[in-house]
């Protein structure tokens, strides 16, 4: 159901996470969040890095907030996003993590890459038993932020897929056992956030796109397969709160995957069955052209676009942004358009500042397009010129 987007047109937000703080030195490790927010100094540093992440959204006018996905450790690449399930749910080995093999298949990144780095990060927990909730705390997380602000906070989490792709199994007999396993134990944690209040809930990146452009035929592996684990992780939860479903090209160290711009035309078809109030698309990066497609194929649900690019320092400016946005209006509804960024900010390689423009250029290119549309503006104090520190001159 609608809820965070419900009576915004062009809502503006960002994808999860943001450049972590130099004096941001705590790192949870295996401690649980609960466990870790005893501790003064982690305590301490968590709640003000989430209270600036979110004043800077708020300063910057964006209509949703995030944490910056605080609880996340400062690993290479942003590995935590992967590895936090690992250290935290029922089911996986506590102690001696090795590297998970890596197949020399399509998304192979040799020595010499800065990808391979990502790859010999992947220092994981073996599942060895009965995956379960165990201490994602995403709920504990939420009420964390939510307390610091009266904006809605978009909570992020990986799927299951990705969580299973990137561990060694000793428990389960196939992958799909394995991957249904961690669905069910996500389903369960998001229910719990959904019922504690929170408006709107961000399931990230299952495989549908990167399946569906890479042709995978694979009998189990493949994007209708993972149209049913997507169902499978967030059912129920519509009836409570508002769902995501993010989709992106990924943003390991803010590269992309692939050495080329992808188009997501192939995969459309199948978004349309996925149980989501909101799909996000990357398209700064593509240059927007897939907005037809996208207007073309998904009818019946909310489209939020990606209008500036993680992968680069450039700050968009809000003319080019505004073009972006009439662009997309030509073929999806205002009343169906959600402006966003491509995807996380916050996987190692930009600066907080370069962050904070990008948000503060995505709100105020929205708003030339409301103001062309008479709809009203968001405040974007950042870009009120009476707190200039120069004085023009005449
Ligand atoms: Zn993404």
């Amino acid at each position: 159901m609608y809820r965070a987007t419900k009576d915004i047109k062009l809502p503006t937000t960002i994808t999860g996470s943001l450049p972590r703080p130099s004096w941001y030195t705590e790192n949870l490790g295996t401690r649980s969040f609960l466990d870790a927010m005893v501790s003064t100094s982690f305590r301490d540093q968590y709640v003000d890095t989430v209270s600036v992440y979110l004043h800077e959204q708020e300063v910057a006018g964006l209509d949703i907030v995030t944490d910056g996905d605080a609880h996340f450790d400062q690993d290479i690449g942003g590995q935590s996003w992967t590895a936090y399930p690992t250290r935290h749910m029922a089911g996986f080995e506590r102690g001696n993590p090795r590297p998970t093999p890596a197949g020399k298949g399509g998304l192979w990144f040799p020595p010499g890459h800065i990808l391979h780095d990502y790859l010999e990060s992947r220092v994981m927990a073996n599942i060895v038993g009965p995956v379960g909730r165990g201490d994602l705390q995403y709920t504990p997380m939420w009420k964390a932020a939510q307390r610091l602000t009266k904006k809605p906070v978009k909570f992020g989490t990986i799927g299951p897929e990705l969580v299973a792709f990137a561990v060694a199994d000793r428990h389960y007999k196939n992958i799909k056992d394995r991957i249904y396993a961690l669905a069910d134990a996500f389903n369960e944690e998001l229910h719990e956030l959904a019922d504690a209040g929170c408006e709107v809930i961000q399931f990230e990146e299952p495989q549908i796109h990167l399946l569906a452009v890479r042709n995978i035929v694979d009998a189990v592996i493949n994007p209708k397969f993972s149209v049913e684990v997507f169902n499978r992780t967030v059912k129920g939860l519509r009836a409570k709160t508002e769902v995501w479903c993010h989709s992106c090209w990924g943003n390991p160290s803010q590269q992309r995957m692939f050495a080329q711009v992808q188009s997501y035309k192939a995969a459309l078809p199948l978004f349309n069955e996925v149980d989501a109030d909101v799909i996000t698309f990357e398209s700064c990066s593509a240059g927007g052209m897939d907005l037809e497609a996208f207007g073309q194929t998904i009818k019946d649900k909310k489209i939020a676009i990606g209008v500036i690019d993680h992968h680069t320092l450039q700050i968009e400016r809000p003319e080019e942004i505004a073009d972006h946005i009439r662009r997309a209006l030509k073929y999806i509804p205002v009343e169906r358009l959600v402006i966003s960024s491509d995807c996380g900010m916050g996987r190692e390689g930009m600066s907080r500042r370069h962050a904070f423009y990008k948000m503060v250029a995505l709100v105020q290119g929205t708003n030339v397009v409301r103001r062309e549309l008479g709809l009203p503006e968001a405040t974007c104090l950042a870009a009120d010129e009476r707190y200039s520190l120069v004085v023009p001159t005449k």
